[in-house]
C-alpha cells in the first residue's frame, strides 16, 4: 500500500509545485498595508475584496450541512460578507435548531433538510453549493451524496478519514461534473498569503527551516470535542484536527512536497480522552530544496497556532498564525525585529467566494480535492513513520 502511496505523492509533488507558482504570482498588495483594528469574526469588518458584490439574484446559493459550533459561530455569519455567495438552505438533524437559524439568516423554511431528506436537495434549483461541516468521518458520505445530487461541494478539513474515501469524493465530483473544494481557510487568509510571498520571493534569504506548532486542550465536556475522541468520527487525533495546519503550512510556504518523513507519537497513558485517538505527534519533513520542517500537533497543551520560517537572512514569525483573526507577523533580521501589519480580512468569506468564483468561471479551486487527498496521504505516512520508528522516503 505504501509503495503506491509514495508514487502518487511524487506525481502530486509536481502538480503541486506548478499550482503554487500560480498562487504566489496571485498574491499582491498584502504586505505593508495599514492594519485595521481586530474584530471578532461575526463582526469582521473589512470586506473580503474591493470588487463589487454580485446582486443577490446572481449570487450562488449555498446549503450548510451540520449546524455545529464552527458552522454556526464562524461560517454562517460570514455569508453576510460574501460577494458571490448567499446562504439559502440548512441541513440538520434538529428541526427546531434549523428553524431558529433559518429565521436568523432569512432562509426559507422550505429549504430545511434533515439527513434523510438530504438527497432531495437535488430538486432545489436555489442550491448550487453544499458546504459539509460534519464530523470528519461523515465528510465522504455527505460530499458524495451531495455531488450525486448535482451540487458543487465545499468540504471541511480534514477531507476524510482515509485515502480511499478522499479518492471516492474526487471521483464522485468528477463523475457529476461538479467542483470539489477543501476548506483550507489559511490559504485565503492575508497573513498566510503574505508569509508565502515573503518566503518564496527570497526576502528571507535561502529557506532553511520551518517550525509549525498547533495545539489545544481537548475538552471532553464540549459536545464538539466528544466525536473528536472517537476514531470512527474523527479519523485520527490531534494530527487530523489541528496538526493538519502544521503540515499544510510547510507545504504552502515551501510550495514543495516532502520527500522524507520521520515522526514520534505519544499519548498520556490512562487518559480516557486518548483511548482511540492520539494526543501528541511530532514530525519532521524534508523537502527537495533541503528545507527541513519541525512540526508539532497536540491535544495536551494550551492554545498554540505558530509558524516560524527561518531563512539565511531573516526569520519570519507568525503567531498566531492560523487563528480566525488577530494574526501577528514579525520579521527578525540584522536590523532588529519589525512587525509587518496587514489588513485583516474575513478568510471564511474569501474562501466561500473563491469556490463560487471558481464555479462561475469554471476553474479548478485552489484548494481542490487533490490538495485534501495529499494531506490525508501524508498524515497516514506520518502515523506510519511514528509507528515503525523509521524515516519514510516519499
Ligand atoms: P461540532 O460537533 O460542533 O459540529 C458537528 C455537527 O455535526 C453538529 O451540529 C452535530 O449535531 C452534527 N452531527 C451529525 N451527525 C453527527 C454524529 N453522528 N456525531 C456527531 N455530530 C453529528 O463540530 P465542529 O467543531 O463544528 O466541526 C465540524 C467540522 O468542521 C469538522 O470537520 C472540523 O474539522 C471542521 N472545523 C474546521 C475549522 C476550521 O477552522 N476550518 C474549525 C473547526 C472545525
Amino acid at each position: 500500500m505504501f509503495d503506491s502511496l509514495k508514487k502518487e505523492l511524487s506525481r502530486r509533488a509536481l502538480l503541486h509545485r506548478v499550482g503554487f507558482g500560480f498562487m504566489a504570482v496571485g498574491v499582491t498588495g498584502t504586505v505593508g498595508n495599514i492594519i485595521k483594528p481586530a474584530h471578532t469574526l461575526a463582526q469582521a469588518g473589512p470586506a473580503p475584496s474591493n470588487e463589487p458584490s454580485l446582486p443577490p439574484e446572481k449570487k450562488l446559493g449555498w446549503a450548510v450541512v451540520g449546524l455545529g459550533k464552527f458552522a454556526t459561530q464562524q461560517i454562517m455569519p460570514s455569508f453576510a460578507e460574501c460577494k458571490r455567495s448567499k446562504l439559502v438552505a440548512l441541513v440538520s438533524g434538529d428541526r427546531a435548531k434549523a428553524e431558529r437559524y433559518a429565521q436568523q439568516y432569512g432562509v426559507n423554511p422550505k429549504n430545511i433538510y434533515n439527513y434523510q431528506s438530504y438527497d432531495s436537495i437535488r430538486n432545489n434549483p436555489e442550491v448550487d453549493v453544499i458546504y459539509i461541516i460534519l464530523p470528519n468521518g461523515m465528510h465522504a458520505e455527505y460530499s458524495i451524496r451531495g455531488a450525486q445530487a448535482g451540487k458543487h461541494i465545499m468540504c471541511e478539513k480534514p477531507m476524510a478519514n482515509t485515502v480511499e474515501e478522499c479518492q471516492a469524493m474526487i471521483d464522485a465530483a468528477k463523475k457529476a461534473n461538479r467542483k470539489l473544494m477543501i476548506a483550507y481557510r489559511a490559504q485565503y487568509e492575508p497573513y498566510n498569503l503574505a508569509t508565502i510571498k515573503l518566503a518564496q520571493s527570497g526576502k528571507l534569504g535561502k529557506l532553511k527551516l520551518i517550525t509549525s506548532d498547533h495545539g489545544r486542550t481537548l475538552n471532553p465536556k464540549d459536545p464538539a470535542d466528544i466525536w473528536r475522541m472517537q476514531k470512527k468520527l474523527a479519523g485520527g487525533g490531534s494530527l487530523y484536527d489541528i496538526g493538519i495546519y502544521s503540515l499544510q503550512a510547510t507545504r504552502y510556504i515551501t510550495g514543495e512536497e516532502p520527500v522524507a518523513i520521520s515522526a514520534m507519537m505519544y499519548s498520556t497513558s490512562g487518559d480516557p480522552r486518548f483511548r482511540e485517538v492520539e494526543e501528541n505527534v511530532n514530525f519532521v519533513l524534508r523537502f527537495p530544496s533541503g528545507v527541513l520542517a519541525n512540526c508539532t500537533s497536540s491535544y495536551g497543551y494550551s492554545d498554540t497556532k505558530r509558524i516560524q520560517v527561518f531563512g539565511s537572512d531573516a526569520v519570519l514569525e507568525l503567531d498566531p498564525a492560523t487563528d480566525y483573526y488577530k494574526h501577528r507577523l514579525m520579521i527578525k533580521d540584522k536590523n532588529g525585529n519589525q512587525e509587518q501589519k496587514i489588513q485583516e480580512k474575513n478568510q471564511f468569506a474569501l474562501e466561500i467566494d473563491h469556490l463560487s468564483e471558481s464555479i462561475i468561471q469554471n476553474k479548478q479551486p485552489k484548494t481542490s480535492g487533490e490538495e485534501g487527498l495529499q494531506d490525508v496521504k501524508l498524515m497516514q505516512l506520518i502515523y506510519e513513520a511514528a509507528r515503525t520508528g523509521k524515516t519514510i522516503k516519499v
